[in-house]
Order: C-alpha cells, then structure tokens, then sequence
C-alpha cells in the first residue's frame, strides 16, 4: 500500500507557485491577489478560511478577509459581490460555505463573475468543465486530479466508482474521471443514496472516490485488492483521549481497508490541503488571464 500525501504534495505545489509569484515580483508585474468572504461564526468556516488565507500569504499573494456578521442581508451581501467583481485588483474570490439559512446560497453563486469564481461552483465553470474547455475547476476534484496525476495513477480504461453525487464533490468528479484526457478515460459509476447494492458496485471498482460524508462508511468487505482510494470525507467522532475531544477520520474504514488497497489518501492530511491549493492554483491561472483570456 502506498500512501497518498495530500499534505507534501501540497507543500510541493505551494512551493511552485511561491517560485512563480517570486518571478512575478521580480519582473513588477502583478501579484495575484485572492478574496474571501466569510458571513458568521461557524469555527469550522472561520478555520477554513483562516487556512485559505495562511496559504496565500505562504506563496506571497496578496489577500483580503471580508469577515461580515450573520445578521447580514441578501442585499448587502450581493452588494459585496458585485464590488469584487468589479475590483480590478481581485484576480478572484470565494464566498465561505455555508451561509446562514436566510441567505439565497444559489443567488449568491450564481451573482459570482465566473471569470473570478475561483472556487469553480458557477455553473458557467461547470458546463466548461463538462465540455473540456478551460475553466476554473472546483478546488477538491481538481485536487484530486491533481494526486492522481503527480503520483501517476492509471486511470485509463481503469473502472471508477465515485460515491456521492454534490455539485462539489462527486457529480464534477463523475464526470472529470469519464473525460478524454490523461486523469480520465475511466468508465465511471456514480452511486449515491439511492444505490440499490453500493458494496456490489464499490466491489467492481479500481478506484473509488468516496464523498458522503459518513464516518468509516467504506469497509474492506466492499473493496477489492489493490483497489485506490480516495477519500474525501470529513468526519467528526468524540474522542475523549483527545484535547478537544474529537478526531477527524474519512469515510473510508483506513486500518482495514488501507490492507487491500494500492493506493490511499489518509484523512486528515489528504484530499483536504489539496482542495486550498487548488484554490491557489485556480488563482494564479486567473491573474494569468489563463482560462478566460
Ligand atoms: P454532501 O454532504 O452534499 O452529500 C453527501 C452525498 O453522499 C450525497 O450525494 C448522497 O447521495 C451520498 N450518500 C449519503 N448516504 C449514502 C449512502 N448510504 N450510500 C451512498 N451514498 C450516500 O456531499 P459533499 O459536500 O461532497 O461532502 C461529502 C463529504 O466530503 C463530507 O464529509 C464533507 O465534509 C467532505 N468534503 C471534504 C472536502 C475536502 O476538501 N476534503 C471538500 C468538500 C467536502
């Protein structure tokens, strides 16, 4: 079994760029400059974004925290939006999922300069990405893409089973790992809540892409040997041995299944910094004026 560092590759793309930012400032040309919008005080948002903006100051982007209150209205928030679109400083940004319940989350996607949605959730950078023409792909399928490529993965004529069907998560990975191009060429499954048999269909499968978002839910009796795994999952469970008193763990049982497997992502330390990196990538493509010209 190999494992999938999600982490030192991440270092090693956070230091590609880092290389193409210091040549940037070297010929005074622009730096790529990455905004976030955060709306309330969920810890888990306010870590996430806290991550997004530590990583952009490790590769020298220039970065810009709009923290606003819960209490914000649909207006004011679409106002936000529609001044960063117009910022011709912001390369592109992001607004933190999830948002409080009396936000419109798809207005506030869909109001997004897909030019500048570098997050890849407008639907304009979906139907790019299902056509194969350029597009800011969605930070975790491209950084799942990302570990299949640098670790030379074979997906080709390789059978994939993505479990979950989000619009950021599993439906792009369904339909990226079915593209004619180097990570694809596989014939994909997509199974969901309403699979009738998931371990006949996850036992078929040579890679398996796992986003439900259930604790340890892959066991070893539903793999195959030298299955790869990717799990995406983000689980809580108490762990009272801890400080405080949780672990993260994926939806893939690890111990196990990691047995069988050829190749593996942990959690955490895999998919999960790739997903920041992609964000950075998809930054620096856009001050680059690589994808929309
Ligand atoms: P989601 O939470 O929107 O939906 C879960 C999906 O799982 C649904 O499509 C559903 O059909 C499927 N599902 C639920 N029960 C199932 C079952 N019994 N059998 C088969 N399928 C079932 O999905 P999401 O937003 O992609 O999140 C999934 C997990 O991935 C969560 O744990 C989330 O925290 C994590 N996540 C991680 C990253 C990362 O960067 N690592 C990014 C996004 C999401």
């Amino acid at each position: 079994m190999k494992l999938i560092d999600g982490k030192a590759l991440s270092e090693t793309i956070k230091s590609e760029i880092a290389e193409e930012v210091k040549k940037l400032k070297d010929r005074d040309k622009k730096i790529p400059h990455l905004a976030a919008v955060l709306v309330g005080n969920d810890p888990a948002s306010q870590s996430y974004v806290r991550s997004k903006v530590k990583s952009c100051e490790m590769v020298g982007f220039e970065s810009t925290l709009i923290n606003k209150d819960d209490s914000i209205t649909q207006e004011e928030l679409m106002e936000i939006i529609s001044d960063l679109n117009n910022d011709e400083d912001i390369d592109g940004f992001i607004v933190q999922l999830p948002l409080p319940k009396h936000i419109d989350a798809t207005a506030v996607t869909l109001a997004i300069d897909p030019k500048k949605d570098v997050d890849g959730f407008h639907p304009v950078n979906f139907g790019r990405m299902a056509q194969g023409l350029p597009c800011y792909l969605p930070a975790t399928p491209f950084g799942i893409v990302q570990m299949l490529d640098r670790y030379n993965i074979p997906t080709e004529g390789k059978h994939t089973v993505v479990v979950g069907r989000s619009n950021i998560v599993g439906k792009p990975m369904s339909i990226l790992m079915g593209m004619k191009s180097k990570v694809g060429n596989s014939t994909v499954t997509l199974a969901h809540s309403r699979t009738k048999d998931l371990a006949a269909e996850t036992l078929r499968a040579d890679i398996i892409i796992a986003a439900i978002g259930i604790p340890n839910f892959i066991t070893a009796d539903m793999v195959k040997e030298g299955v790869v795994i990717i799990d995406v999952g983000i689980n809580r469970v108490d762990d009272e041995s801890r400080k405080r008193g949780y672990r993260l763990v994926g939806d893939v049982d690890f111990e196990p299944v990691s047995k069988k497997a050829s190749f593996i992502t942990p959690v955490p330390g895999g998919v999960g910094p790739m997903t920041v990196t992609s964000l950075l990538m998809n930054t620096l493509m856009s001050s680059k004026k690589e994808v929309y010209g």
